[in-house]
């Protein structure tokens, strides 16, 4: 295949800010996957995955950003036409139960071993849990649980609400939310509105 052919790199598949040299063991004493003591932590929110072996909280209710991805490798790694993503610092994160019954895959590295950029998921029932970049996690708000009827849990979810969309130009259909839409990377590529069509800036 030709490099033109591979799906369009995600944020995390492209932090290279630093070269993480962590054996296969070091990542399991360090957050998210260290268990911290649930009253001290502070959580604002509490996800799972969909069988209940996997249990994470996270600490602060607004995350650093929040986007809607539309790269071709989120597309076919979630079976999904996009991919929301909420990103915290991984100090914020914690694994409560279930963090030595994950799976690991770096598309980067193309390796089911520990290796930052990695998707993690349940490895019961492959609920797609975060996205764990070098300095932050991509955690998928669809895993959060909040209480209430589908118009409360909504309501309750806003402070994750995504501020763009990216890799637009590879949507598999217009979302006319009327947020900034960028064909790739958010402010490294054209701007684009709900159709589609370039931005004349
Ligand atoms: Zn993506
Ligand atoms: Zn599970």
């Amino acid at each position: 295949m030709a490099d033109a052919d591979l799906p369009l790199p995600c944020p995390a598949f492209t932090n290279t800010v630093h070269e993480d040299t962590l054996s296969d063991e070091d990542y399991k004493h360090r957050p998210p996957y260290v268990m911290k003591n649930e009253a001290e932590f502070g959580a604002k929110w509490r996800g799972k995955c969909v069988c209940g072996k996997v249990t994470y909280l996270l600490k602060q209710e607004k995350p650093l950003n929040a986007k809607y991805c539309h790269c071709h490798g989120c597309q076919a790694l979630h079976g999904a036409p996009f991919q929301w993503a909420a990103i915290f610092h991984k100090e914020d994160m914690s694994f409560i139960k279930g963090s030595s019954g994950l799976v690991f895959y770096s598309s980067t590295h193309r390796s089911q071993t520990y290796n930052l950029p990695t998707k993690v998921t349940c490895e019961d029932c492959h609920t797609p849990l975060m996205d764990e970049g070098r300095n932050a996690c991509l955690v998928f708000p669809e895993s959060i649980e909040v209480e209430g009827s589908d118009e409360e849990q909504r309501r309750k979810k806003e402070p994750l609400k995504p501020t763009c969309h990216i890799f637009y130009g590879s949507r598999m259909l217009d979302i006319p939310d009327g947020l900034p839409k960028w064909k790739g990377m958010e402010n490294a590529s054209e701007r684009l509105d709900d159709q589609g069509n370039p931005i004349s800036t």
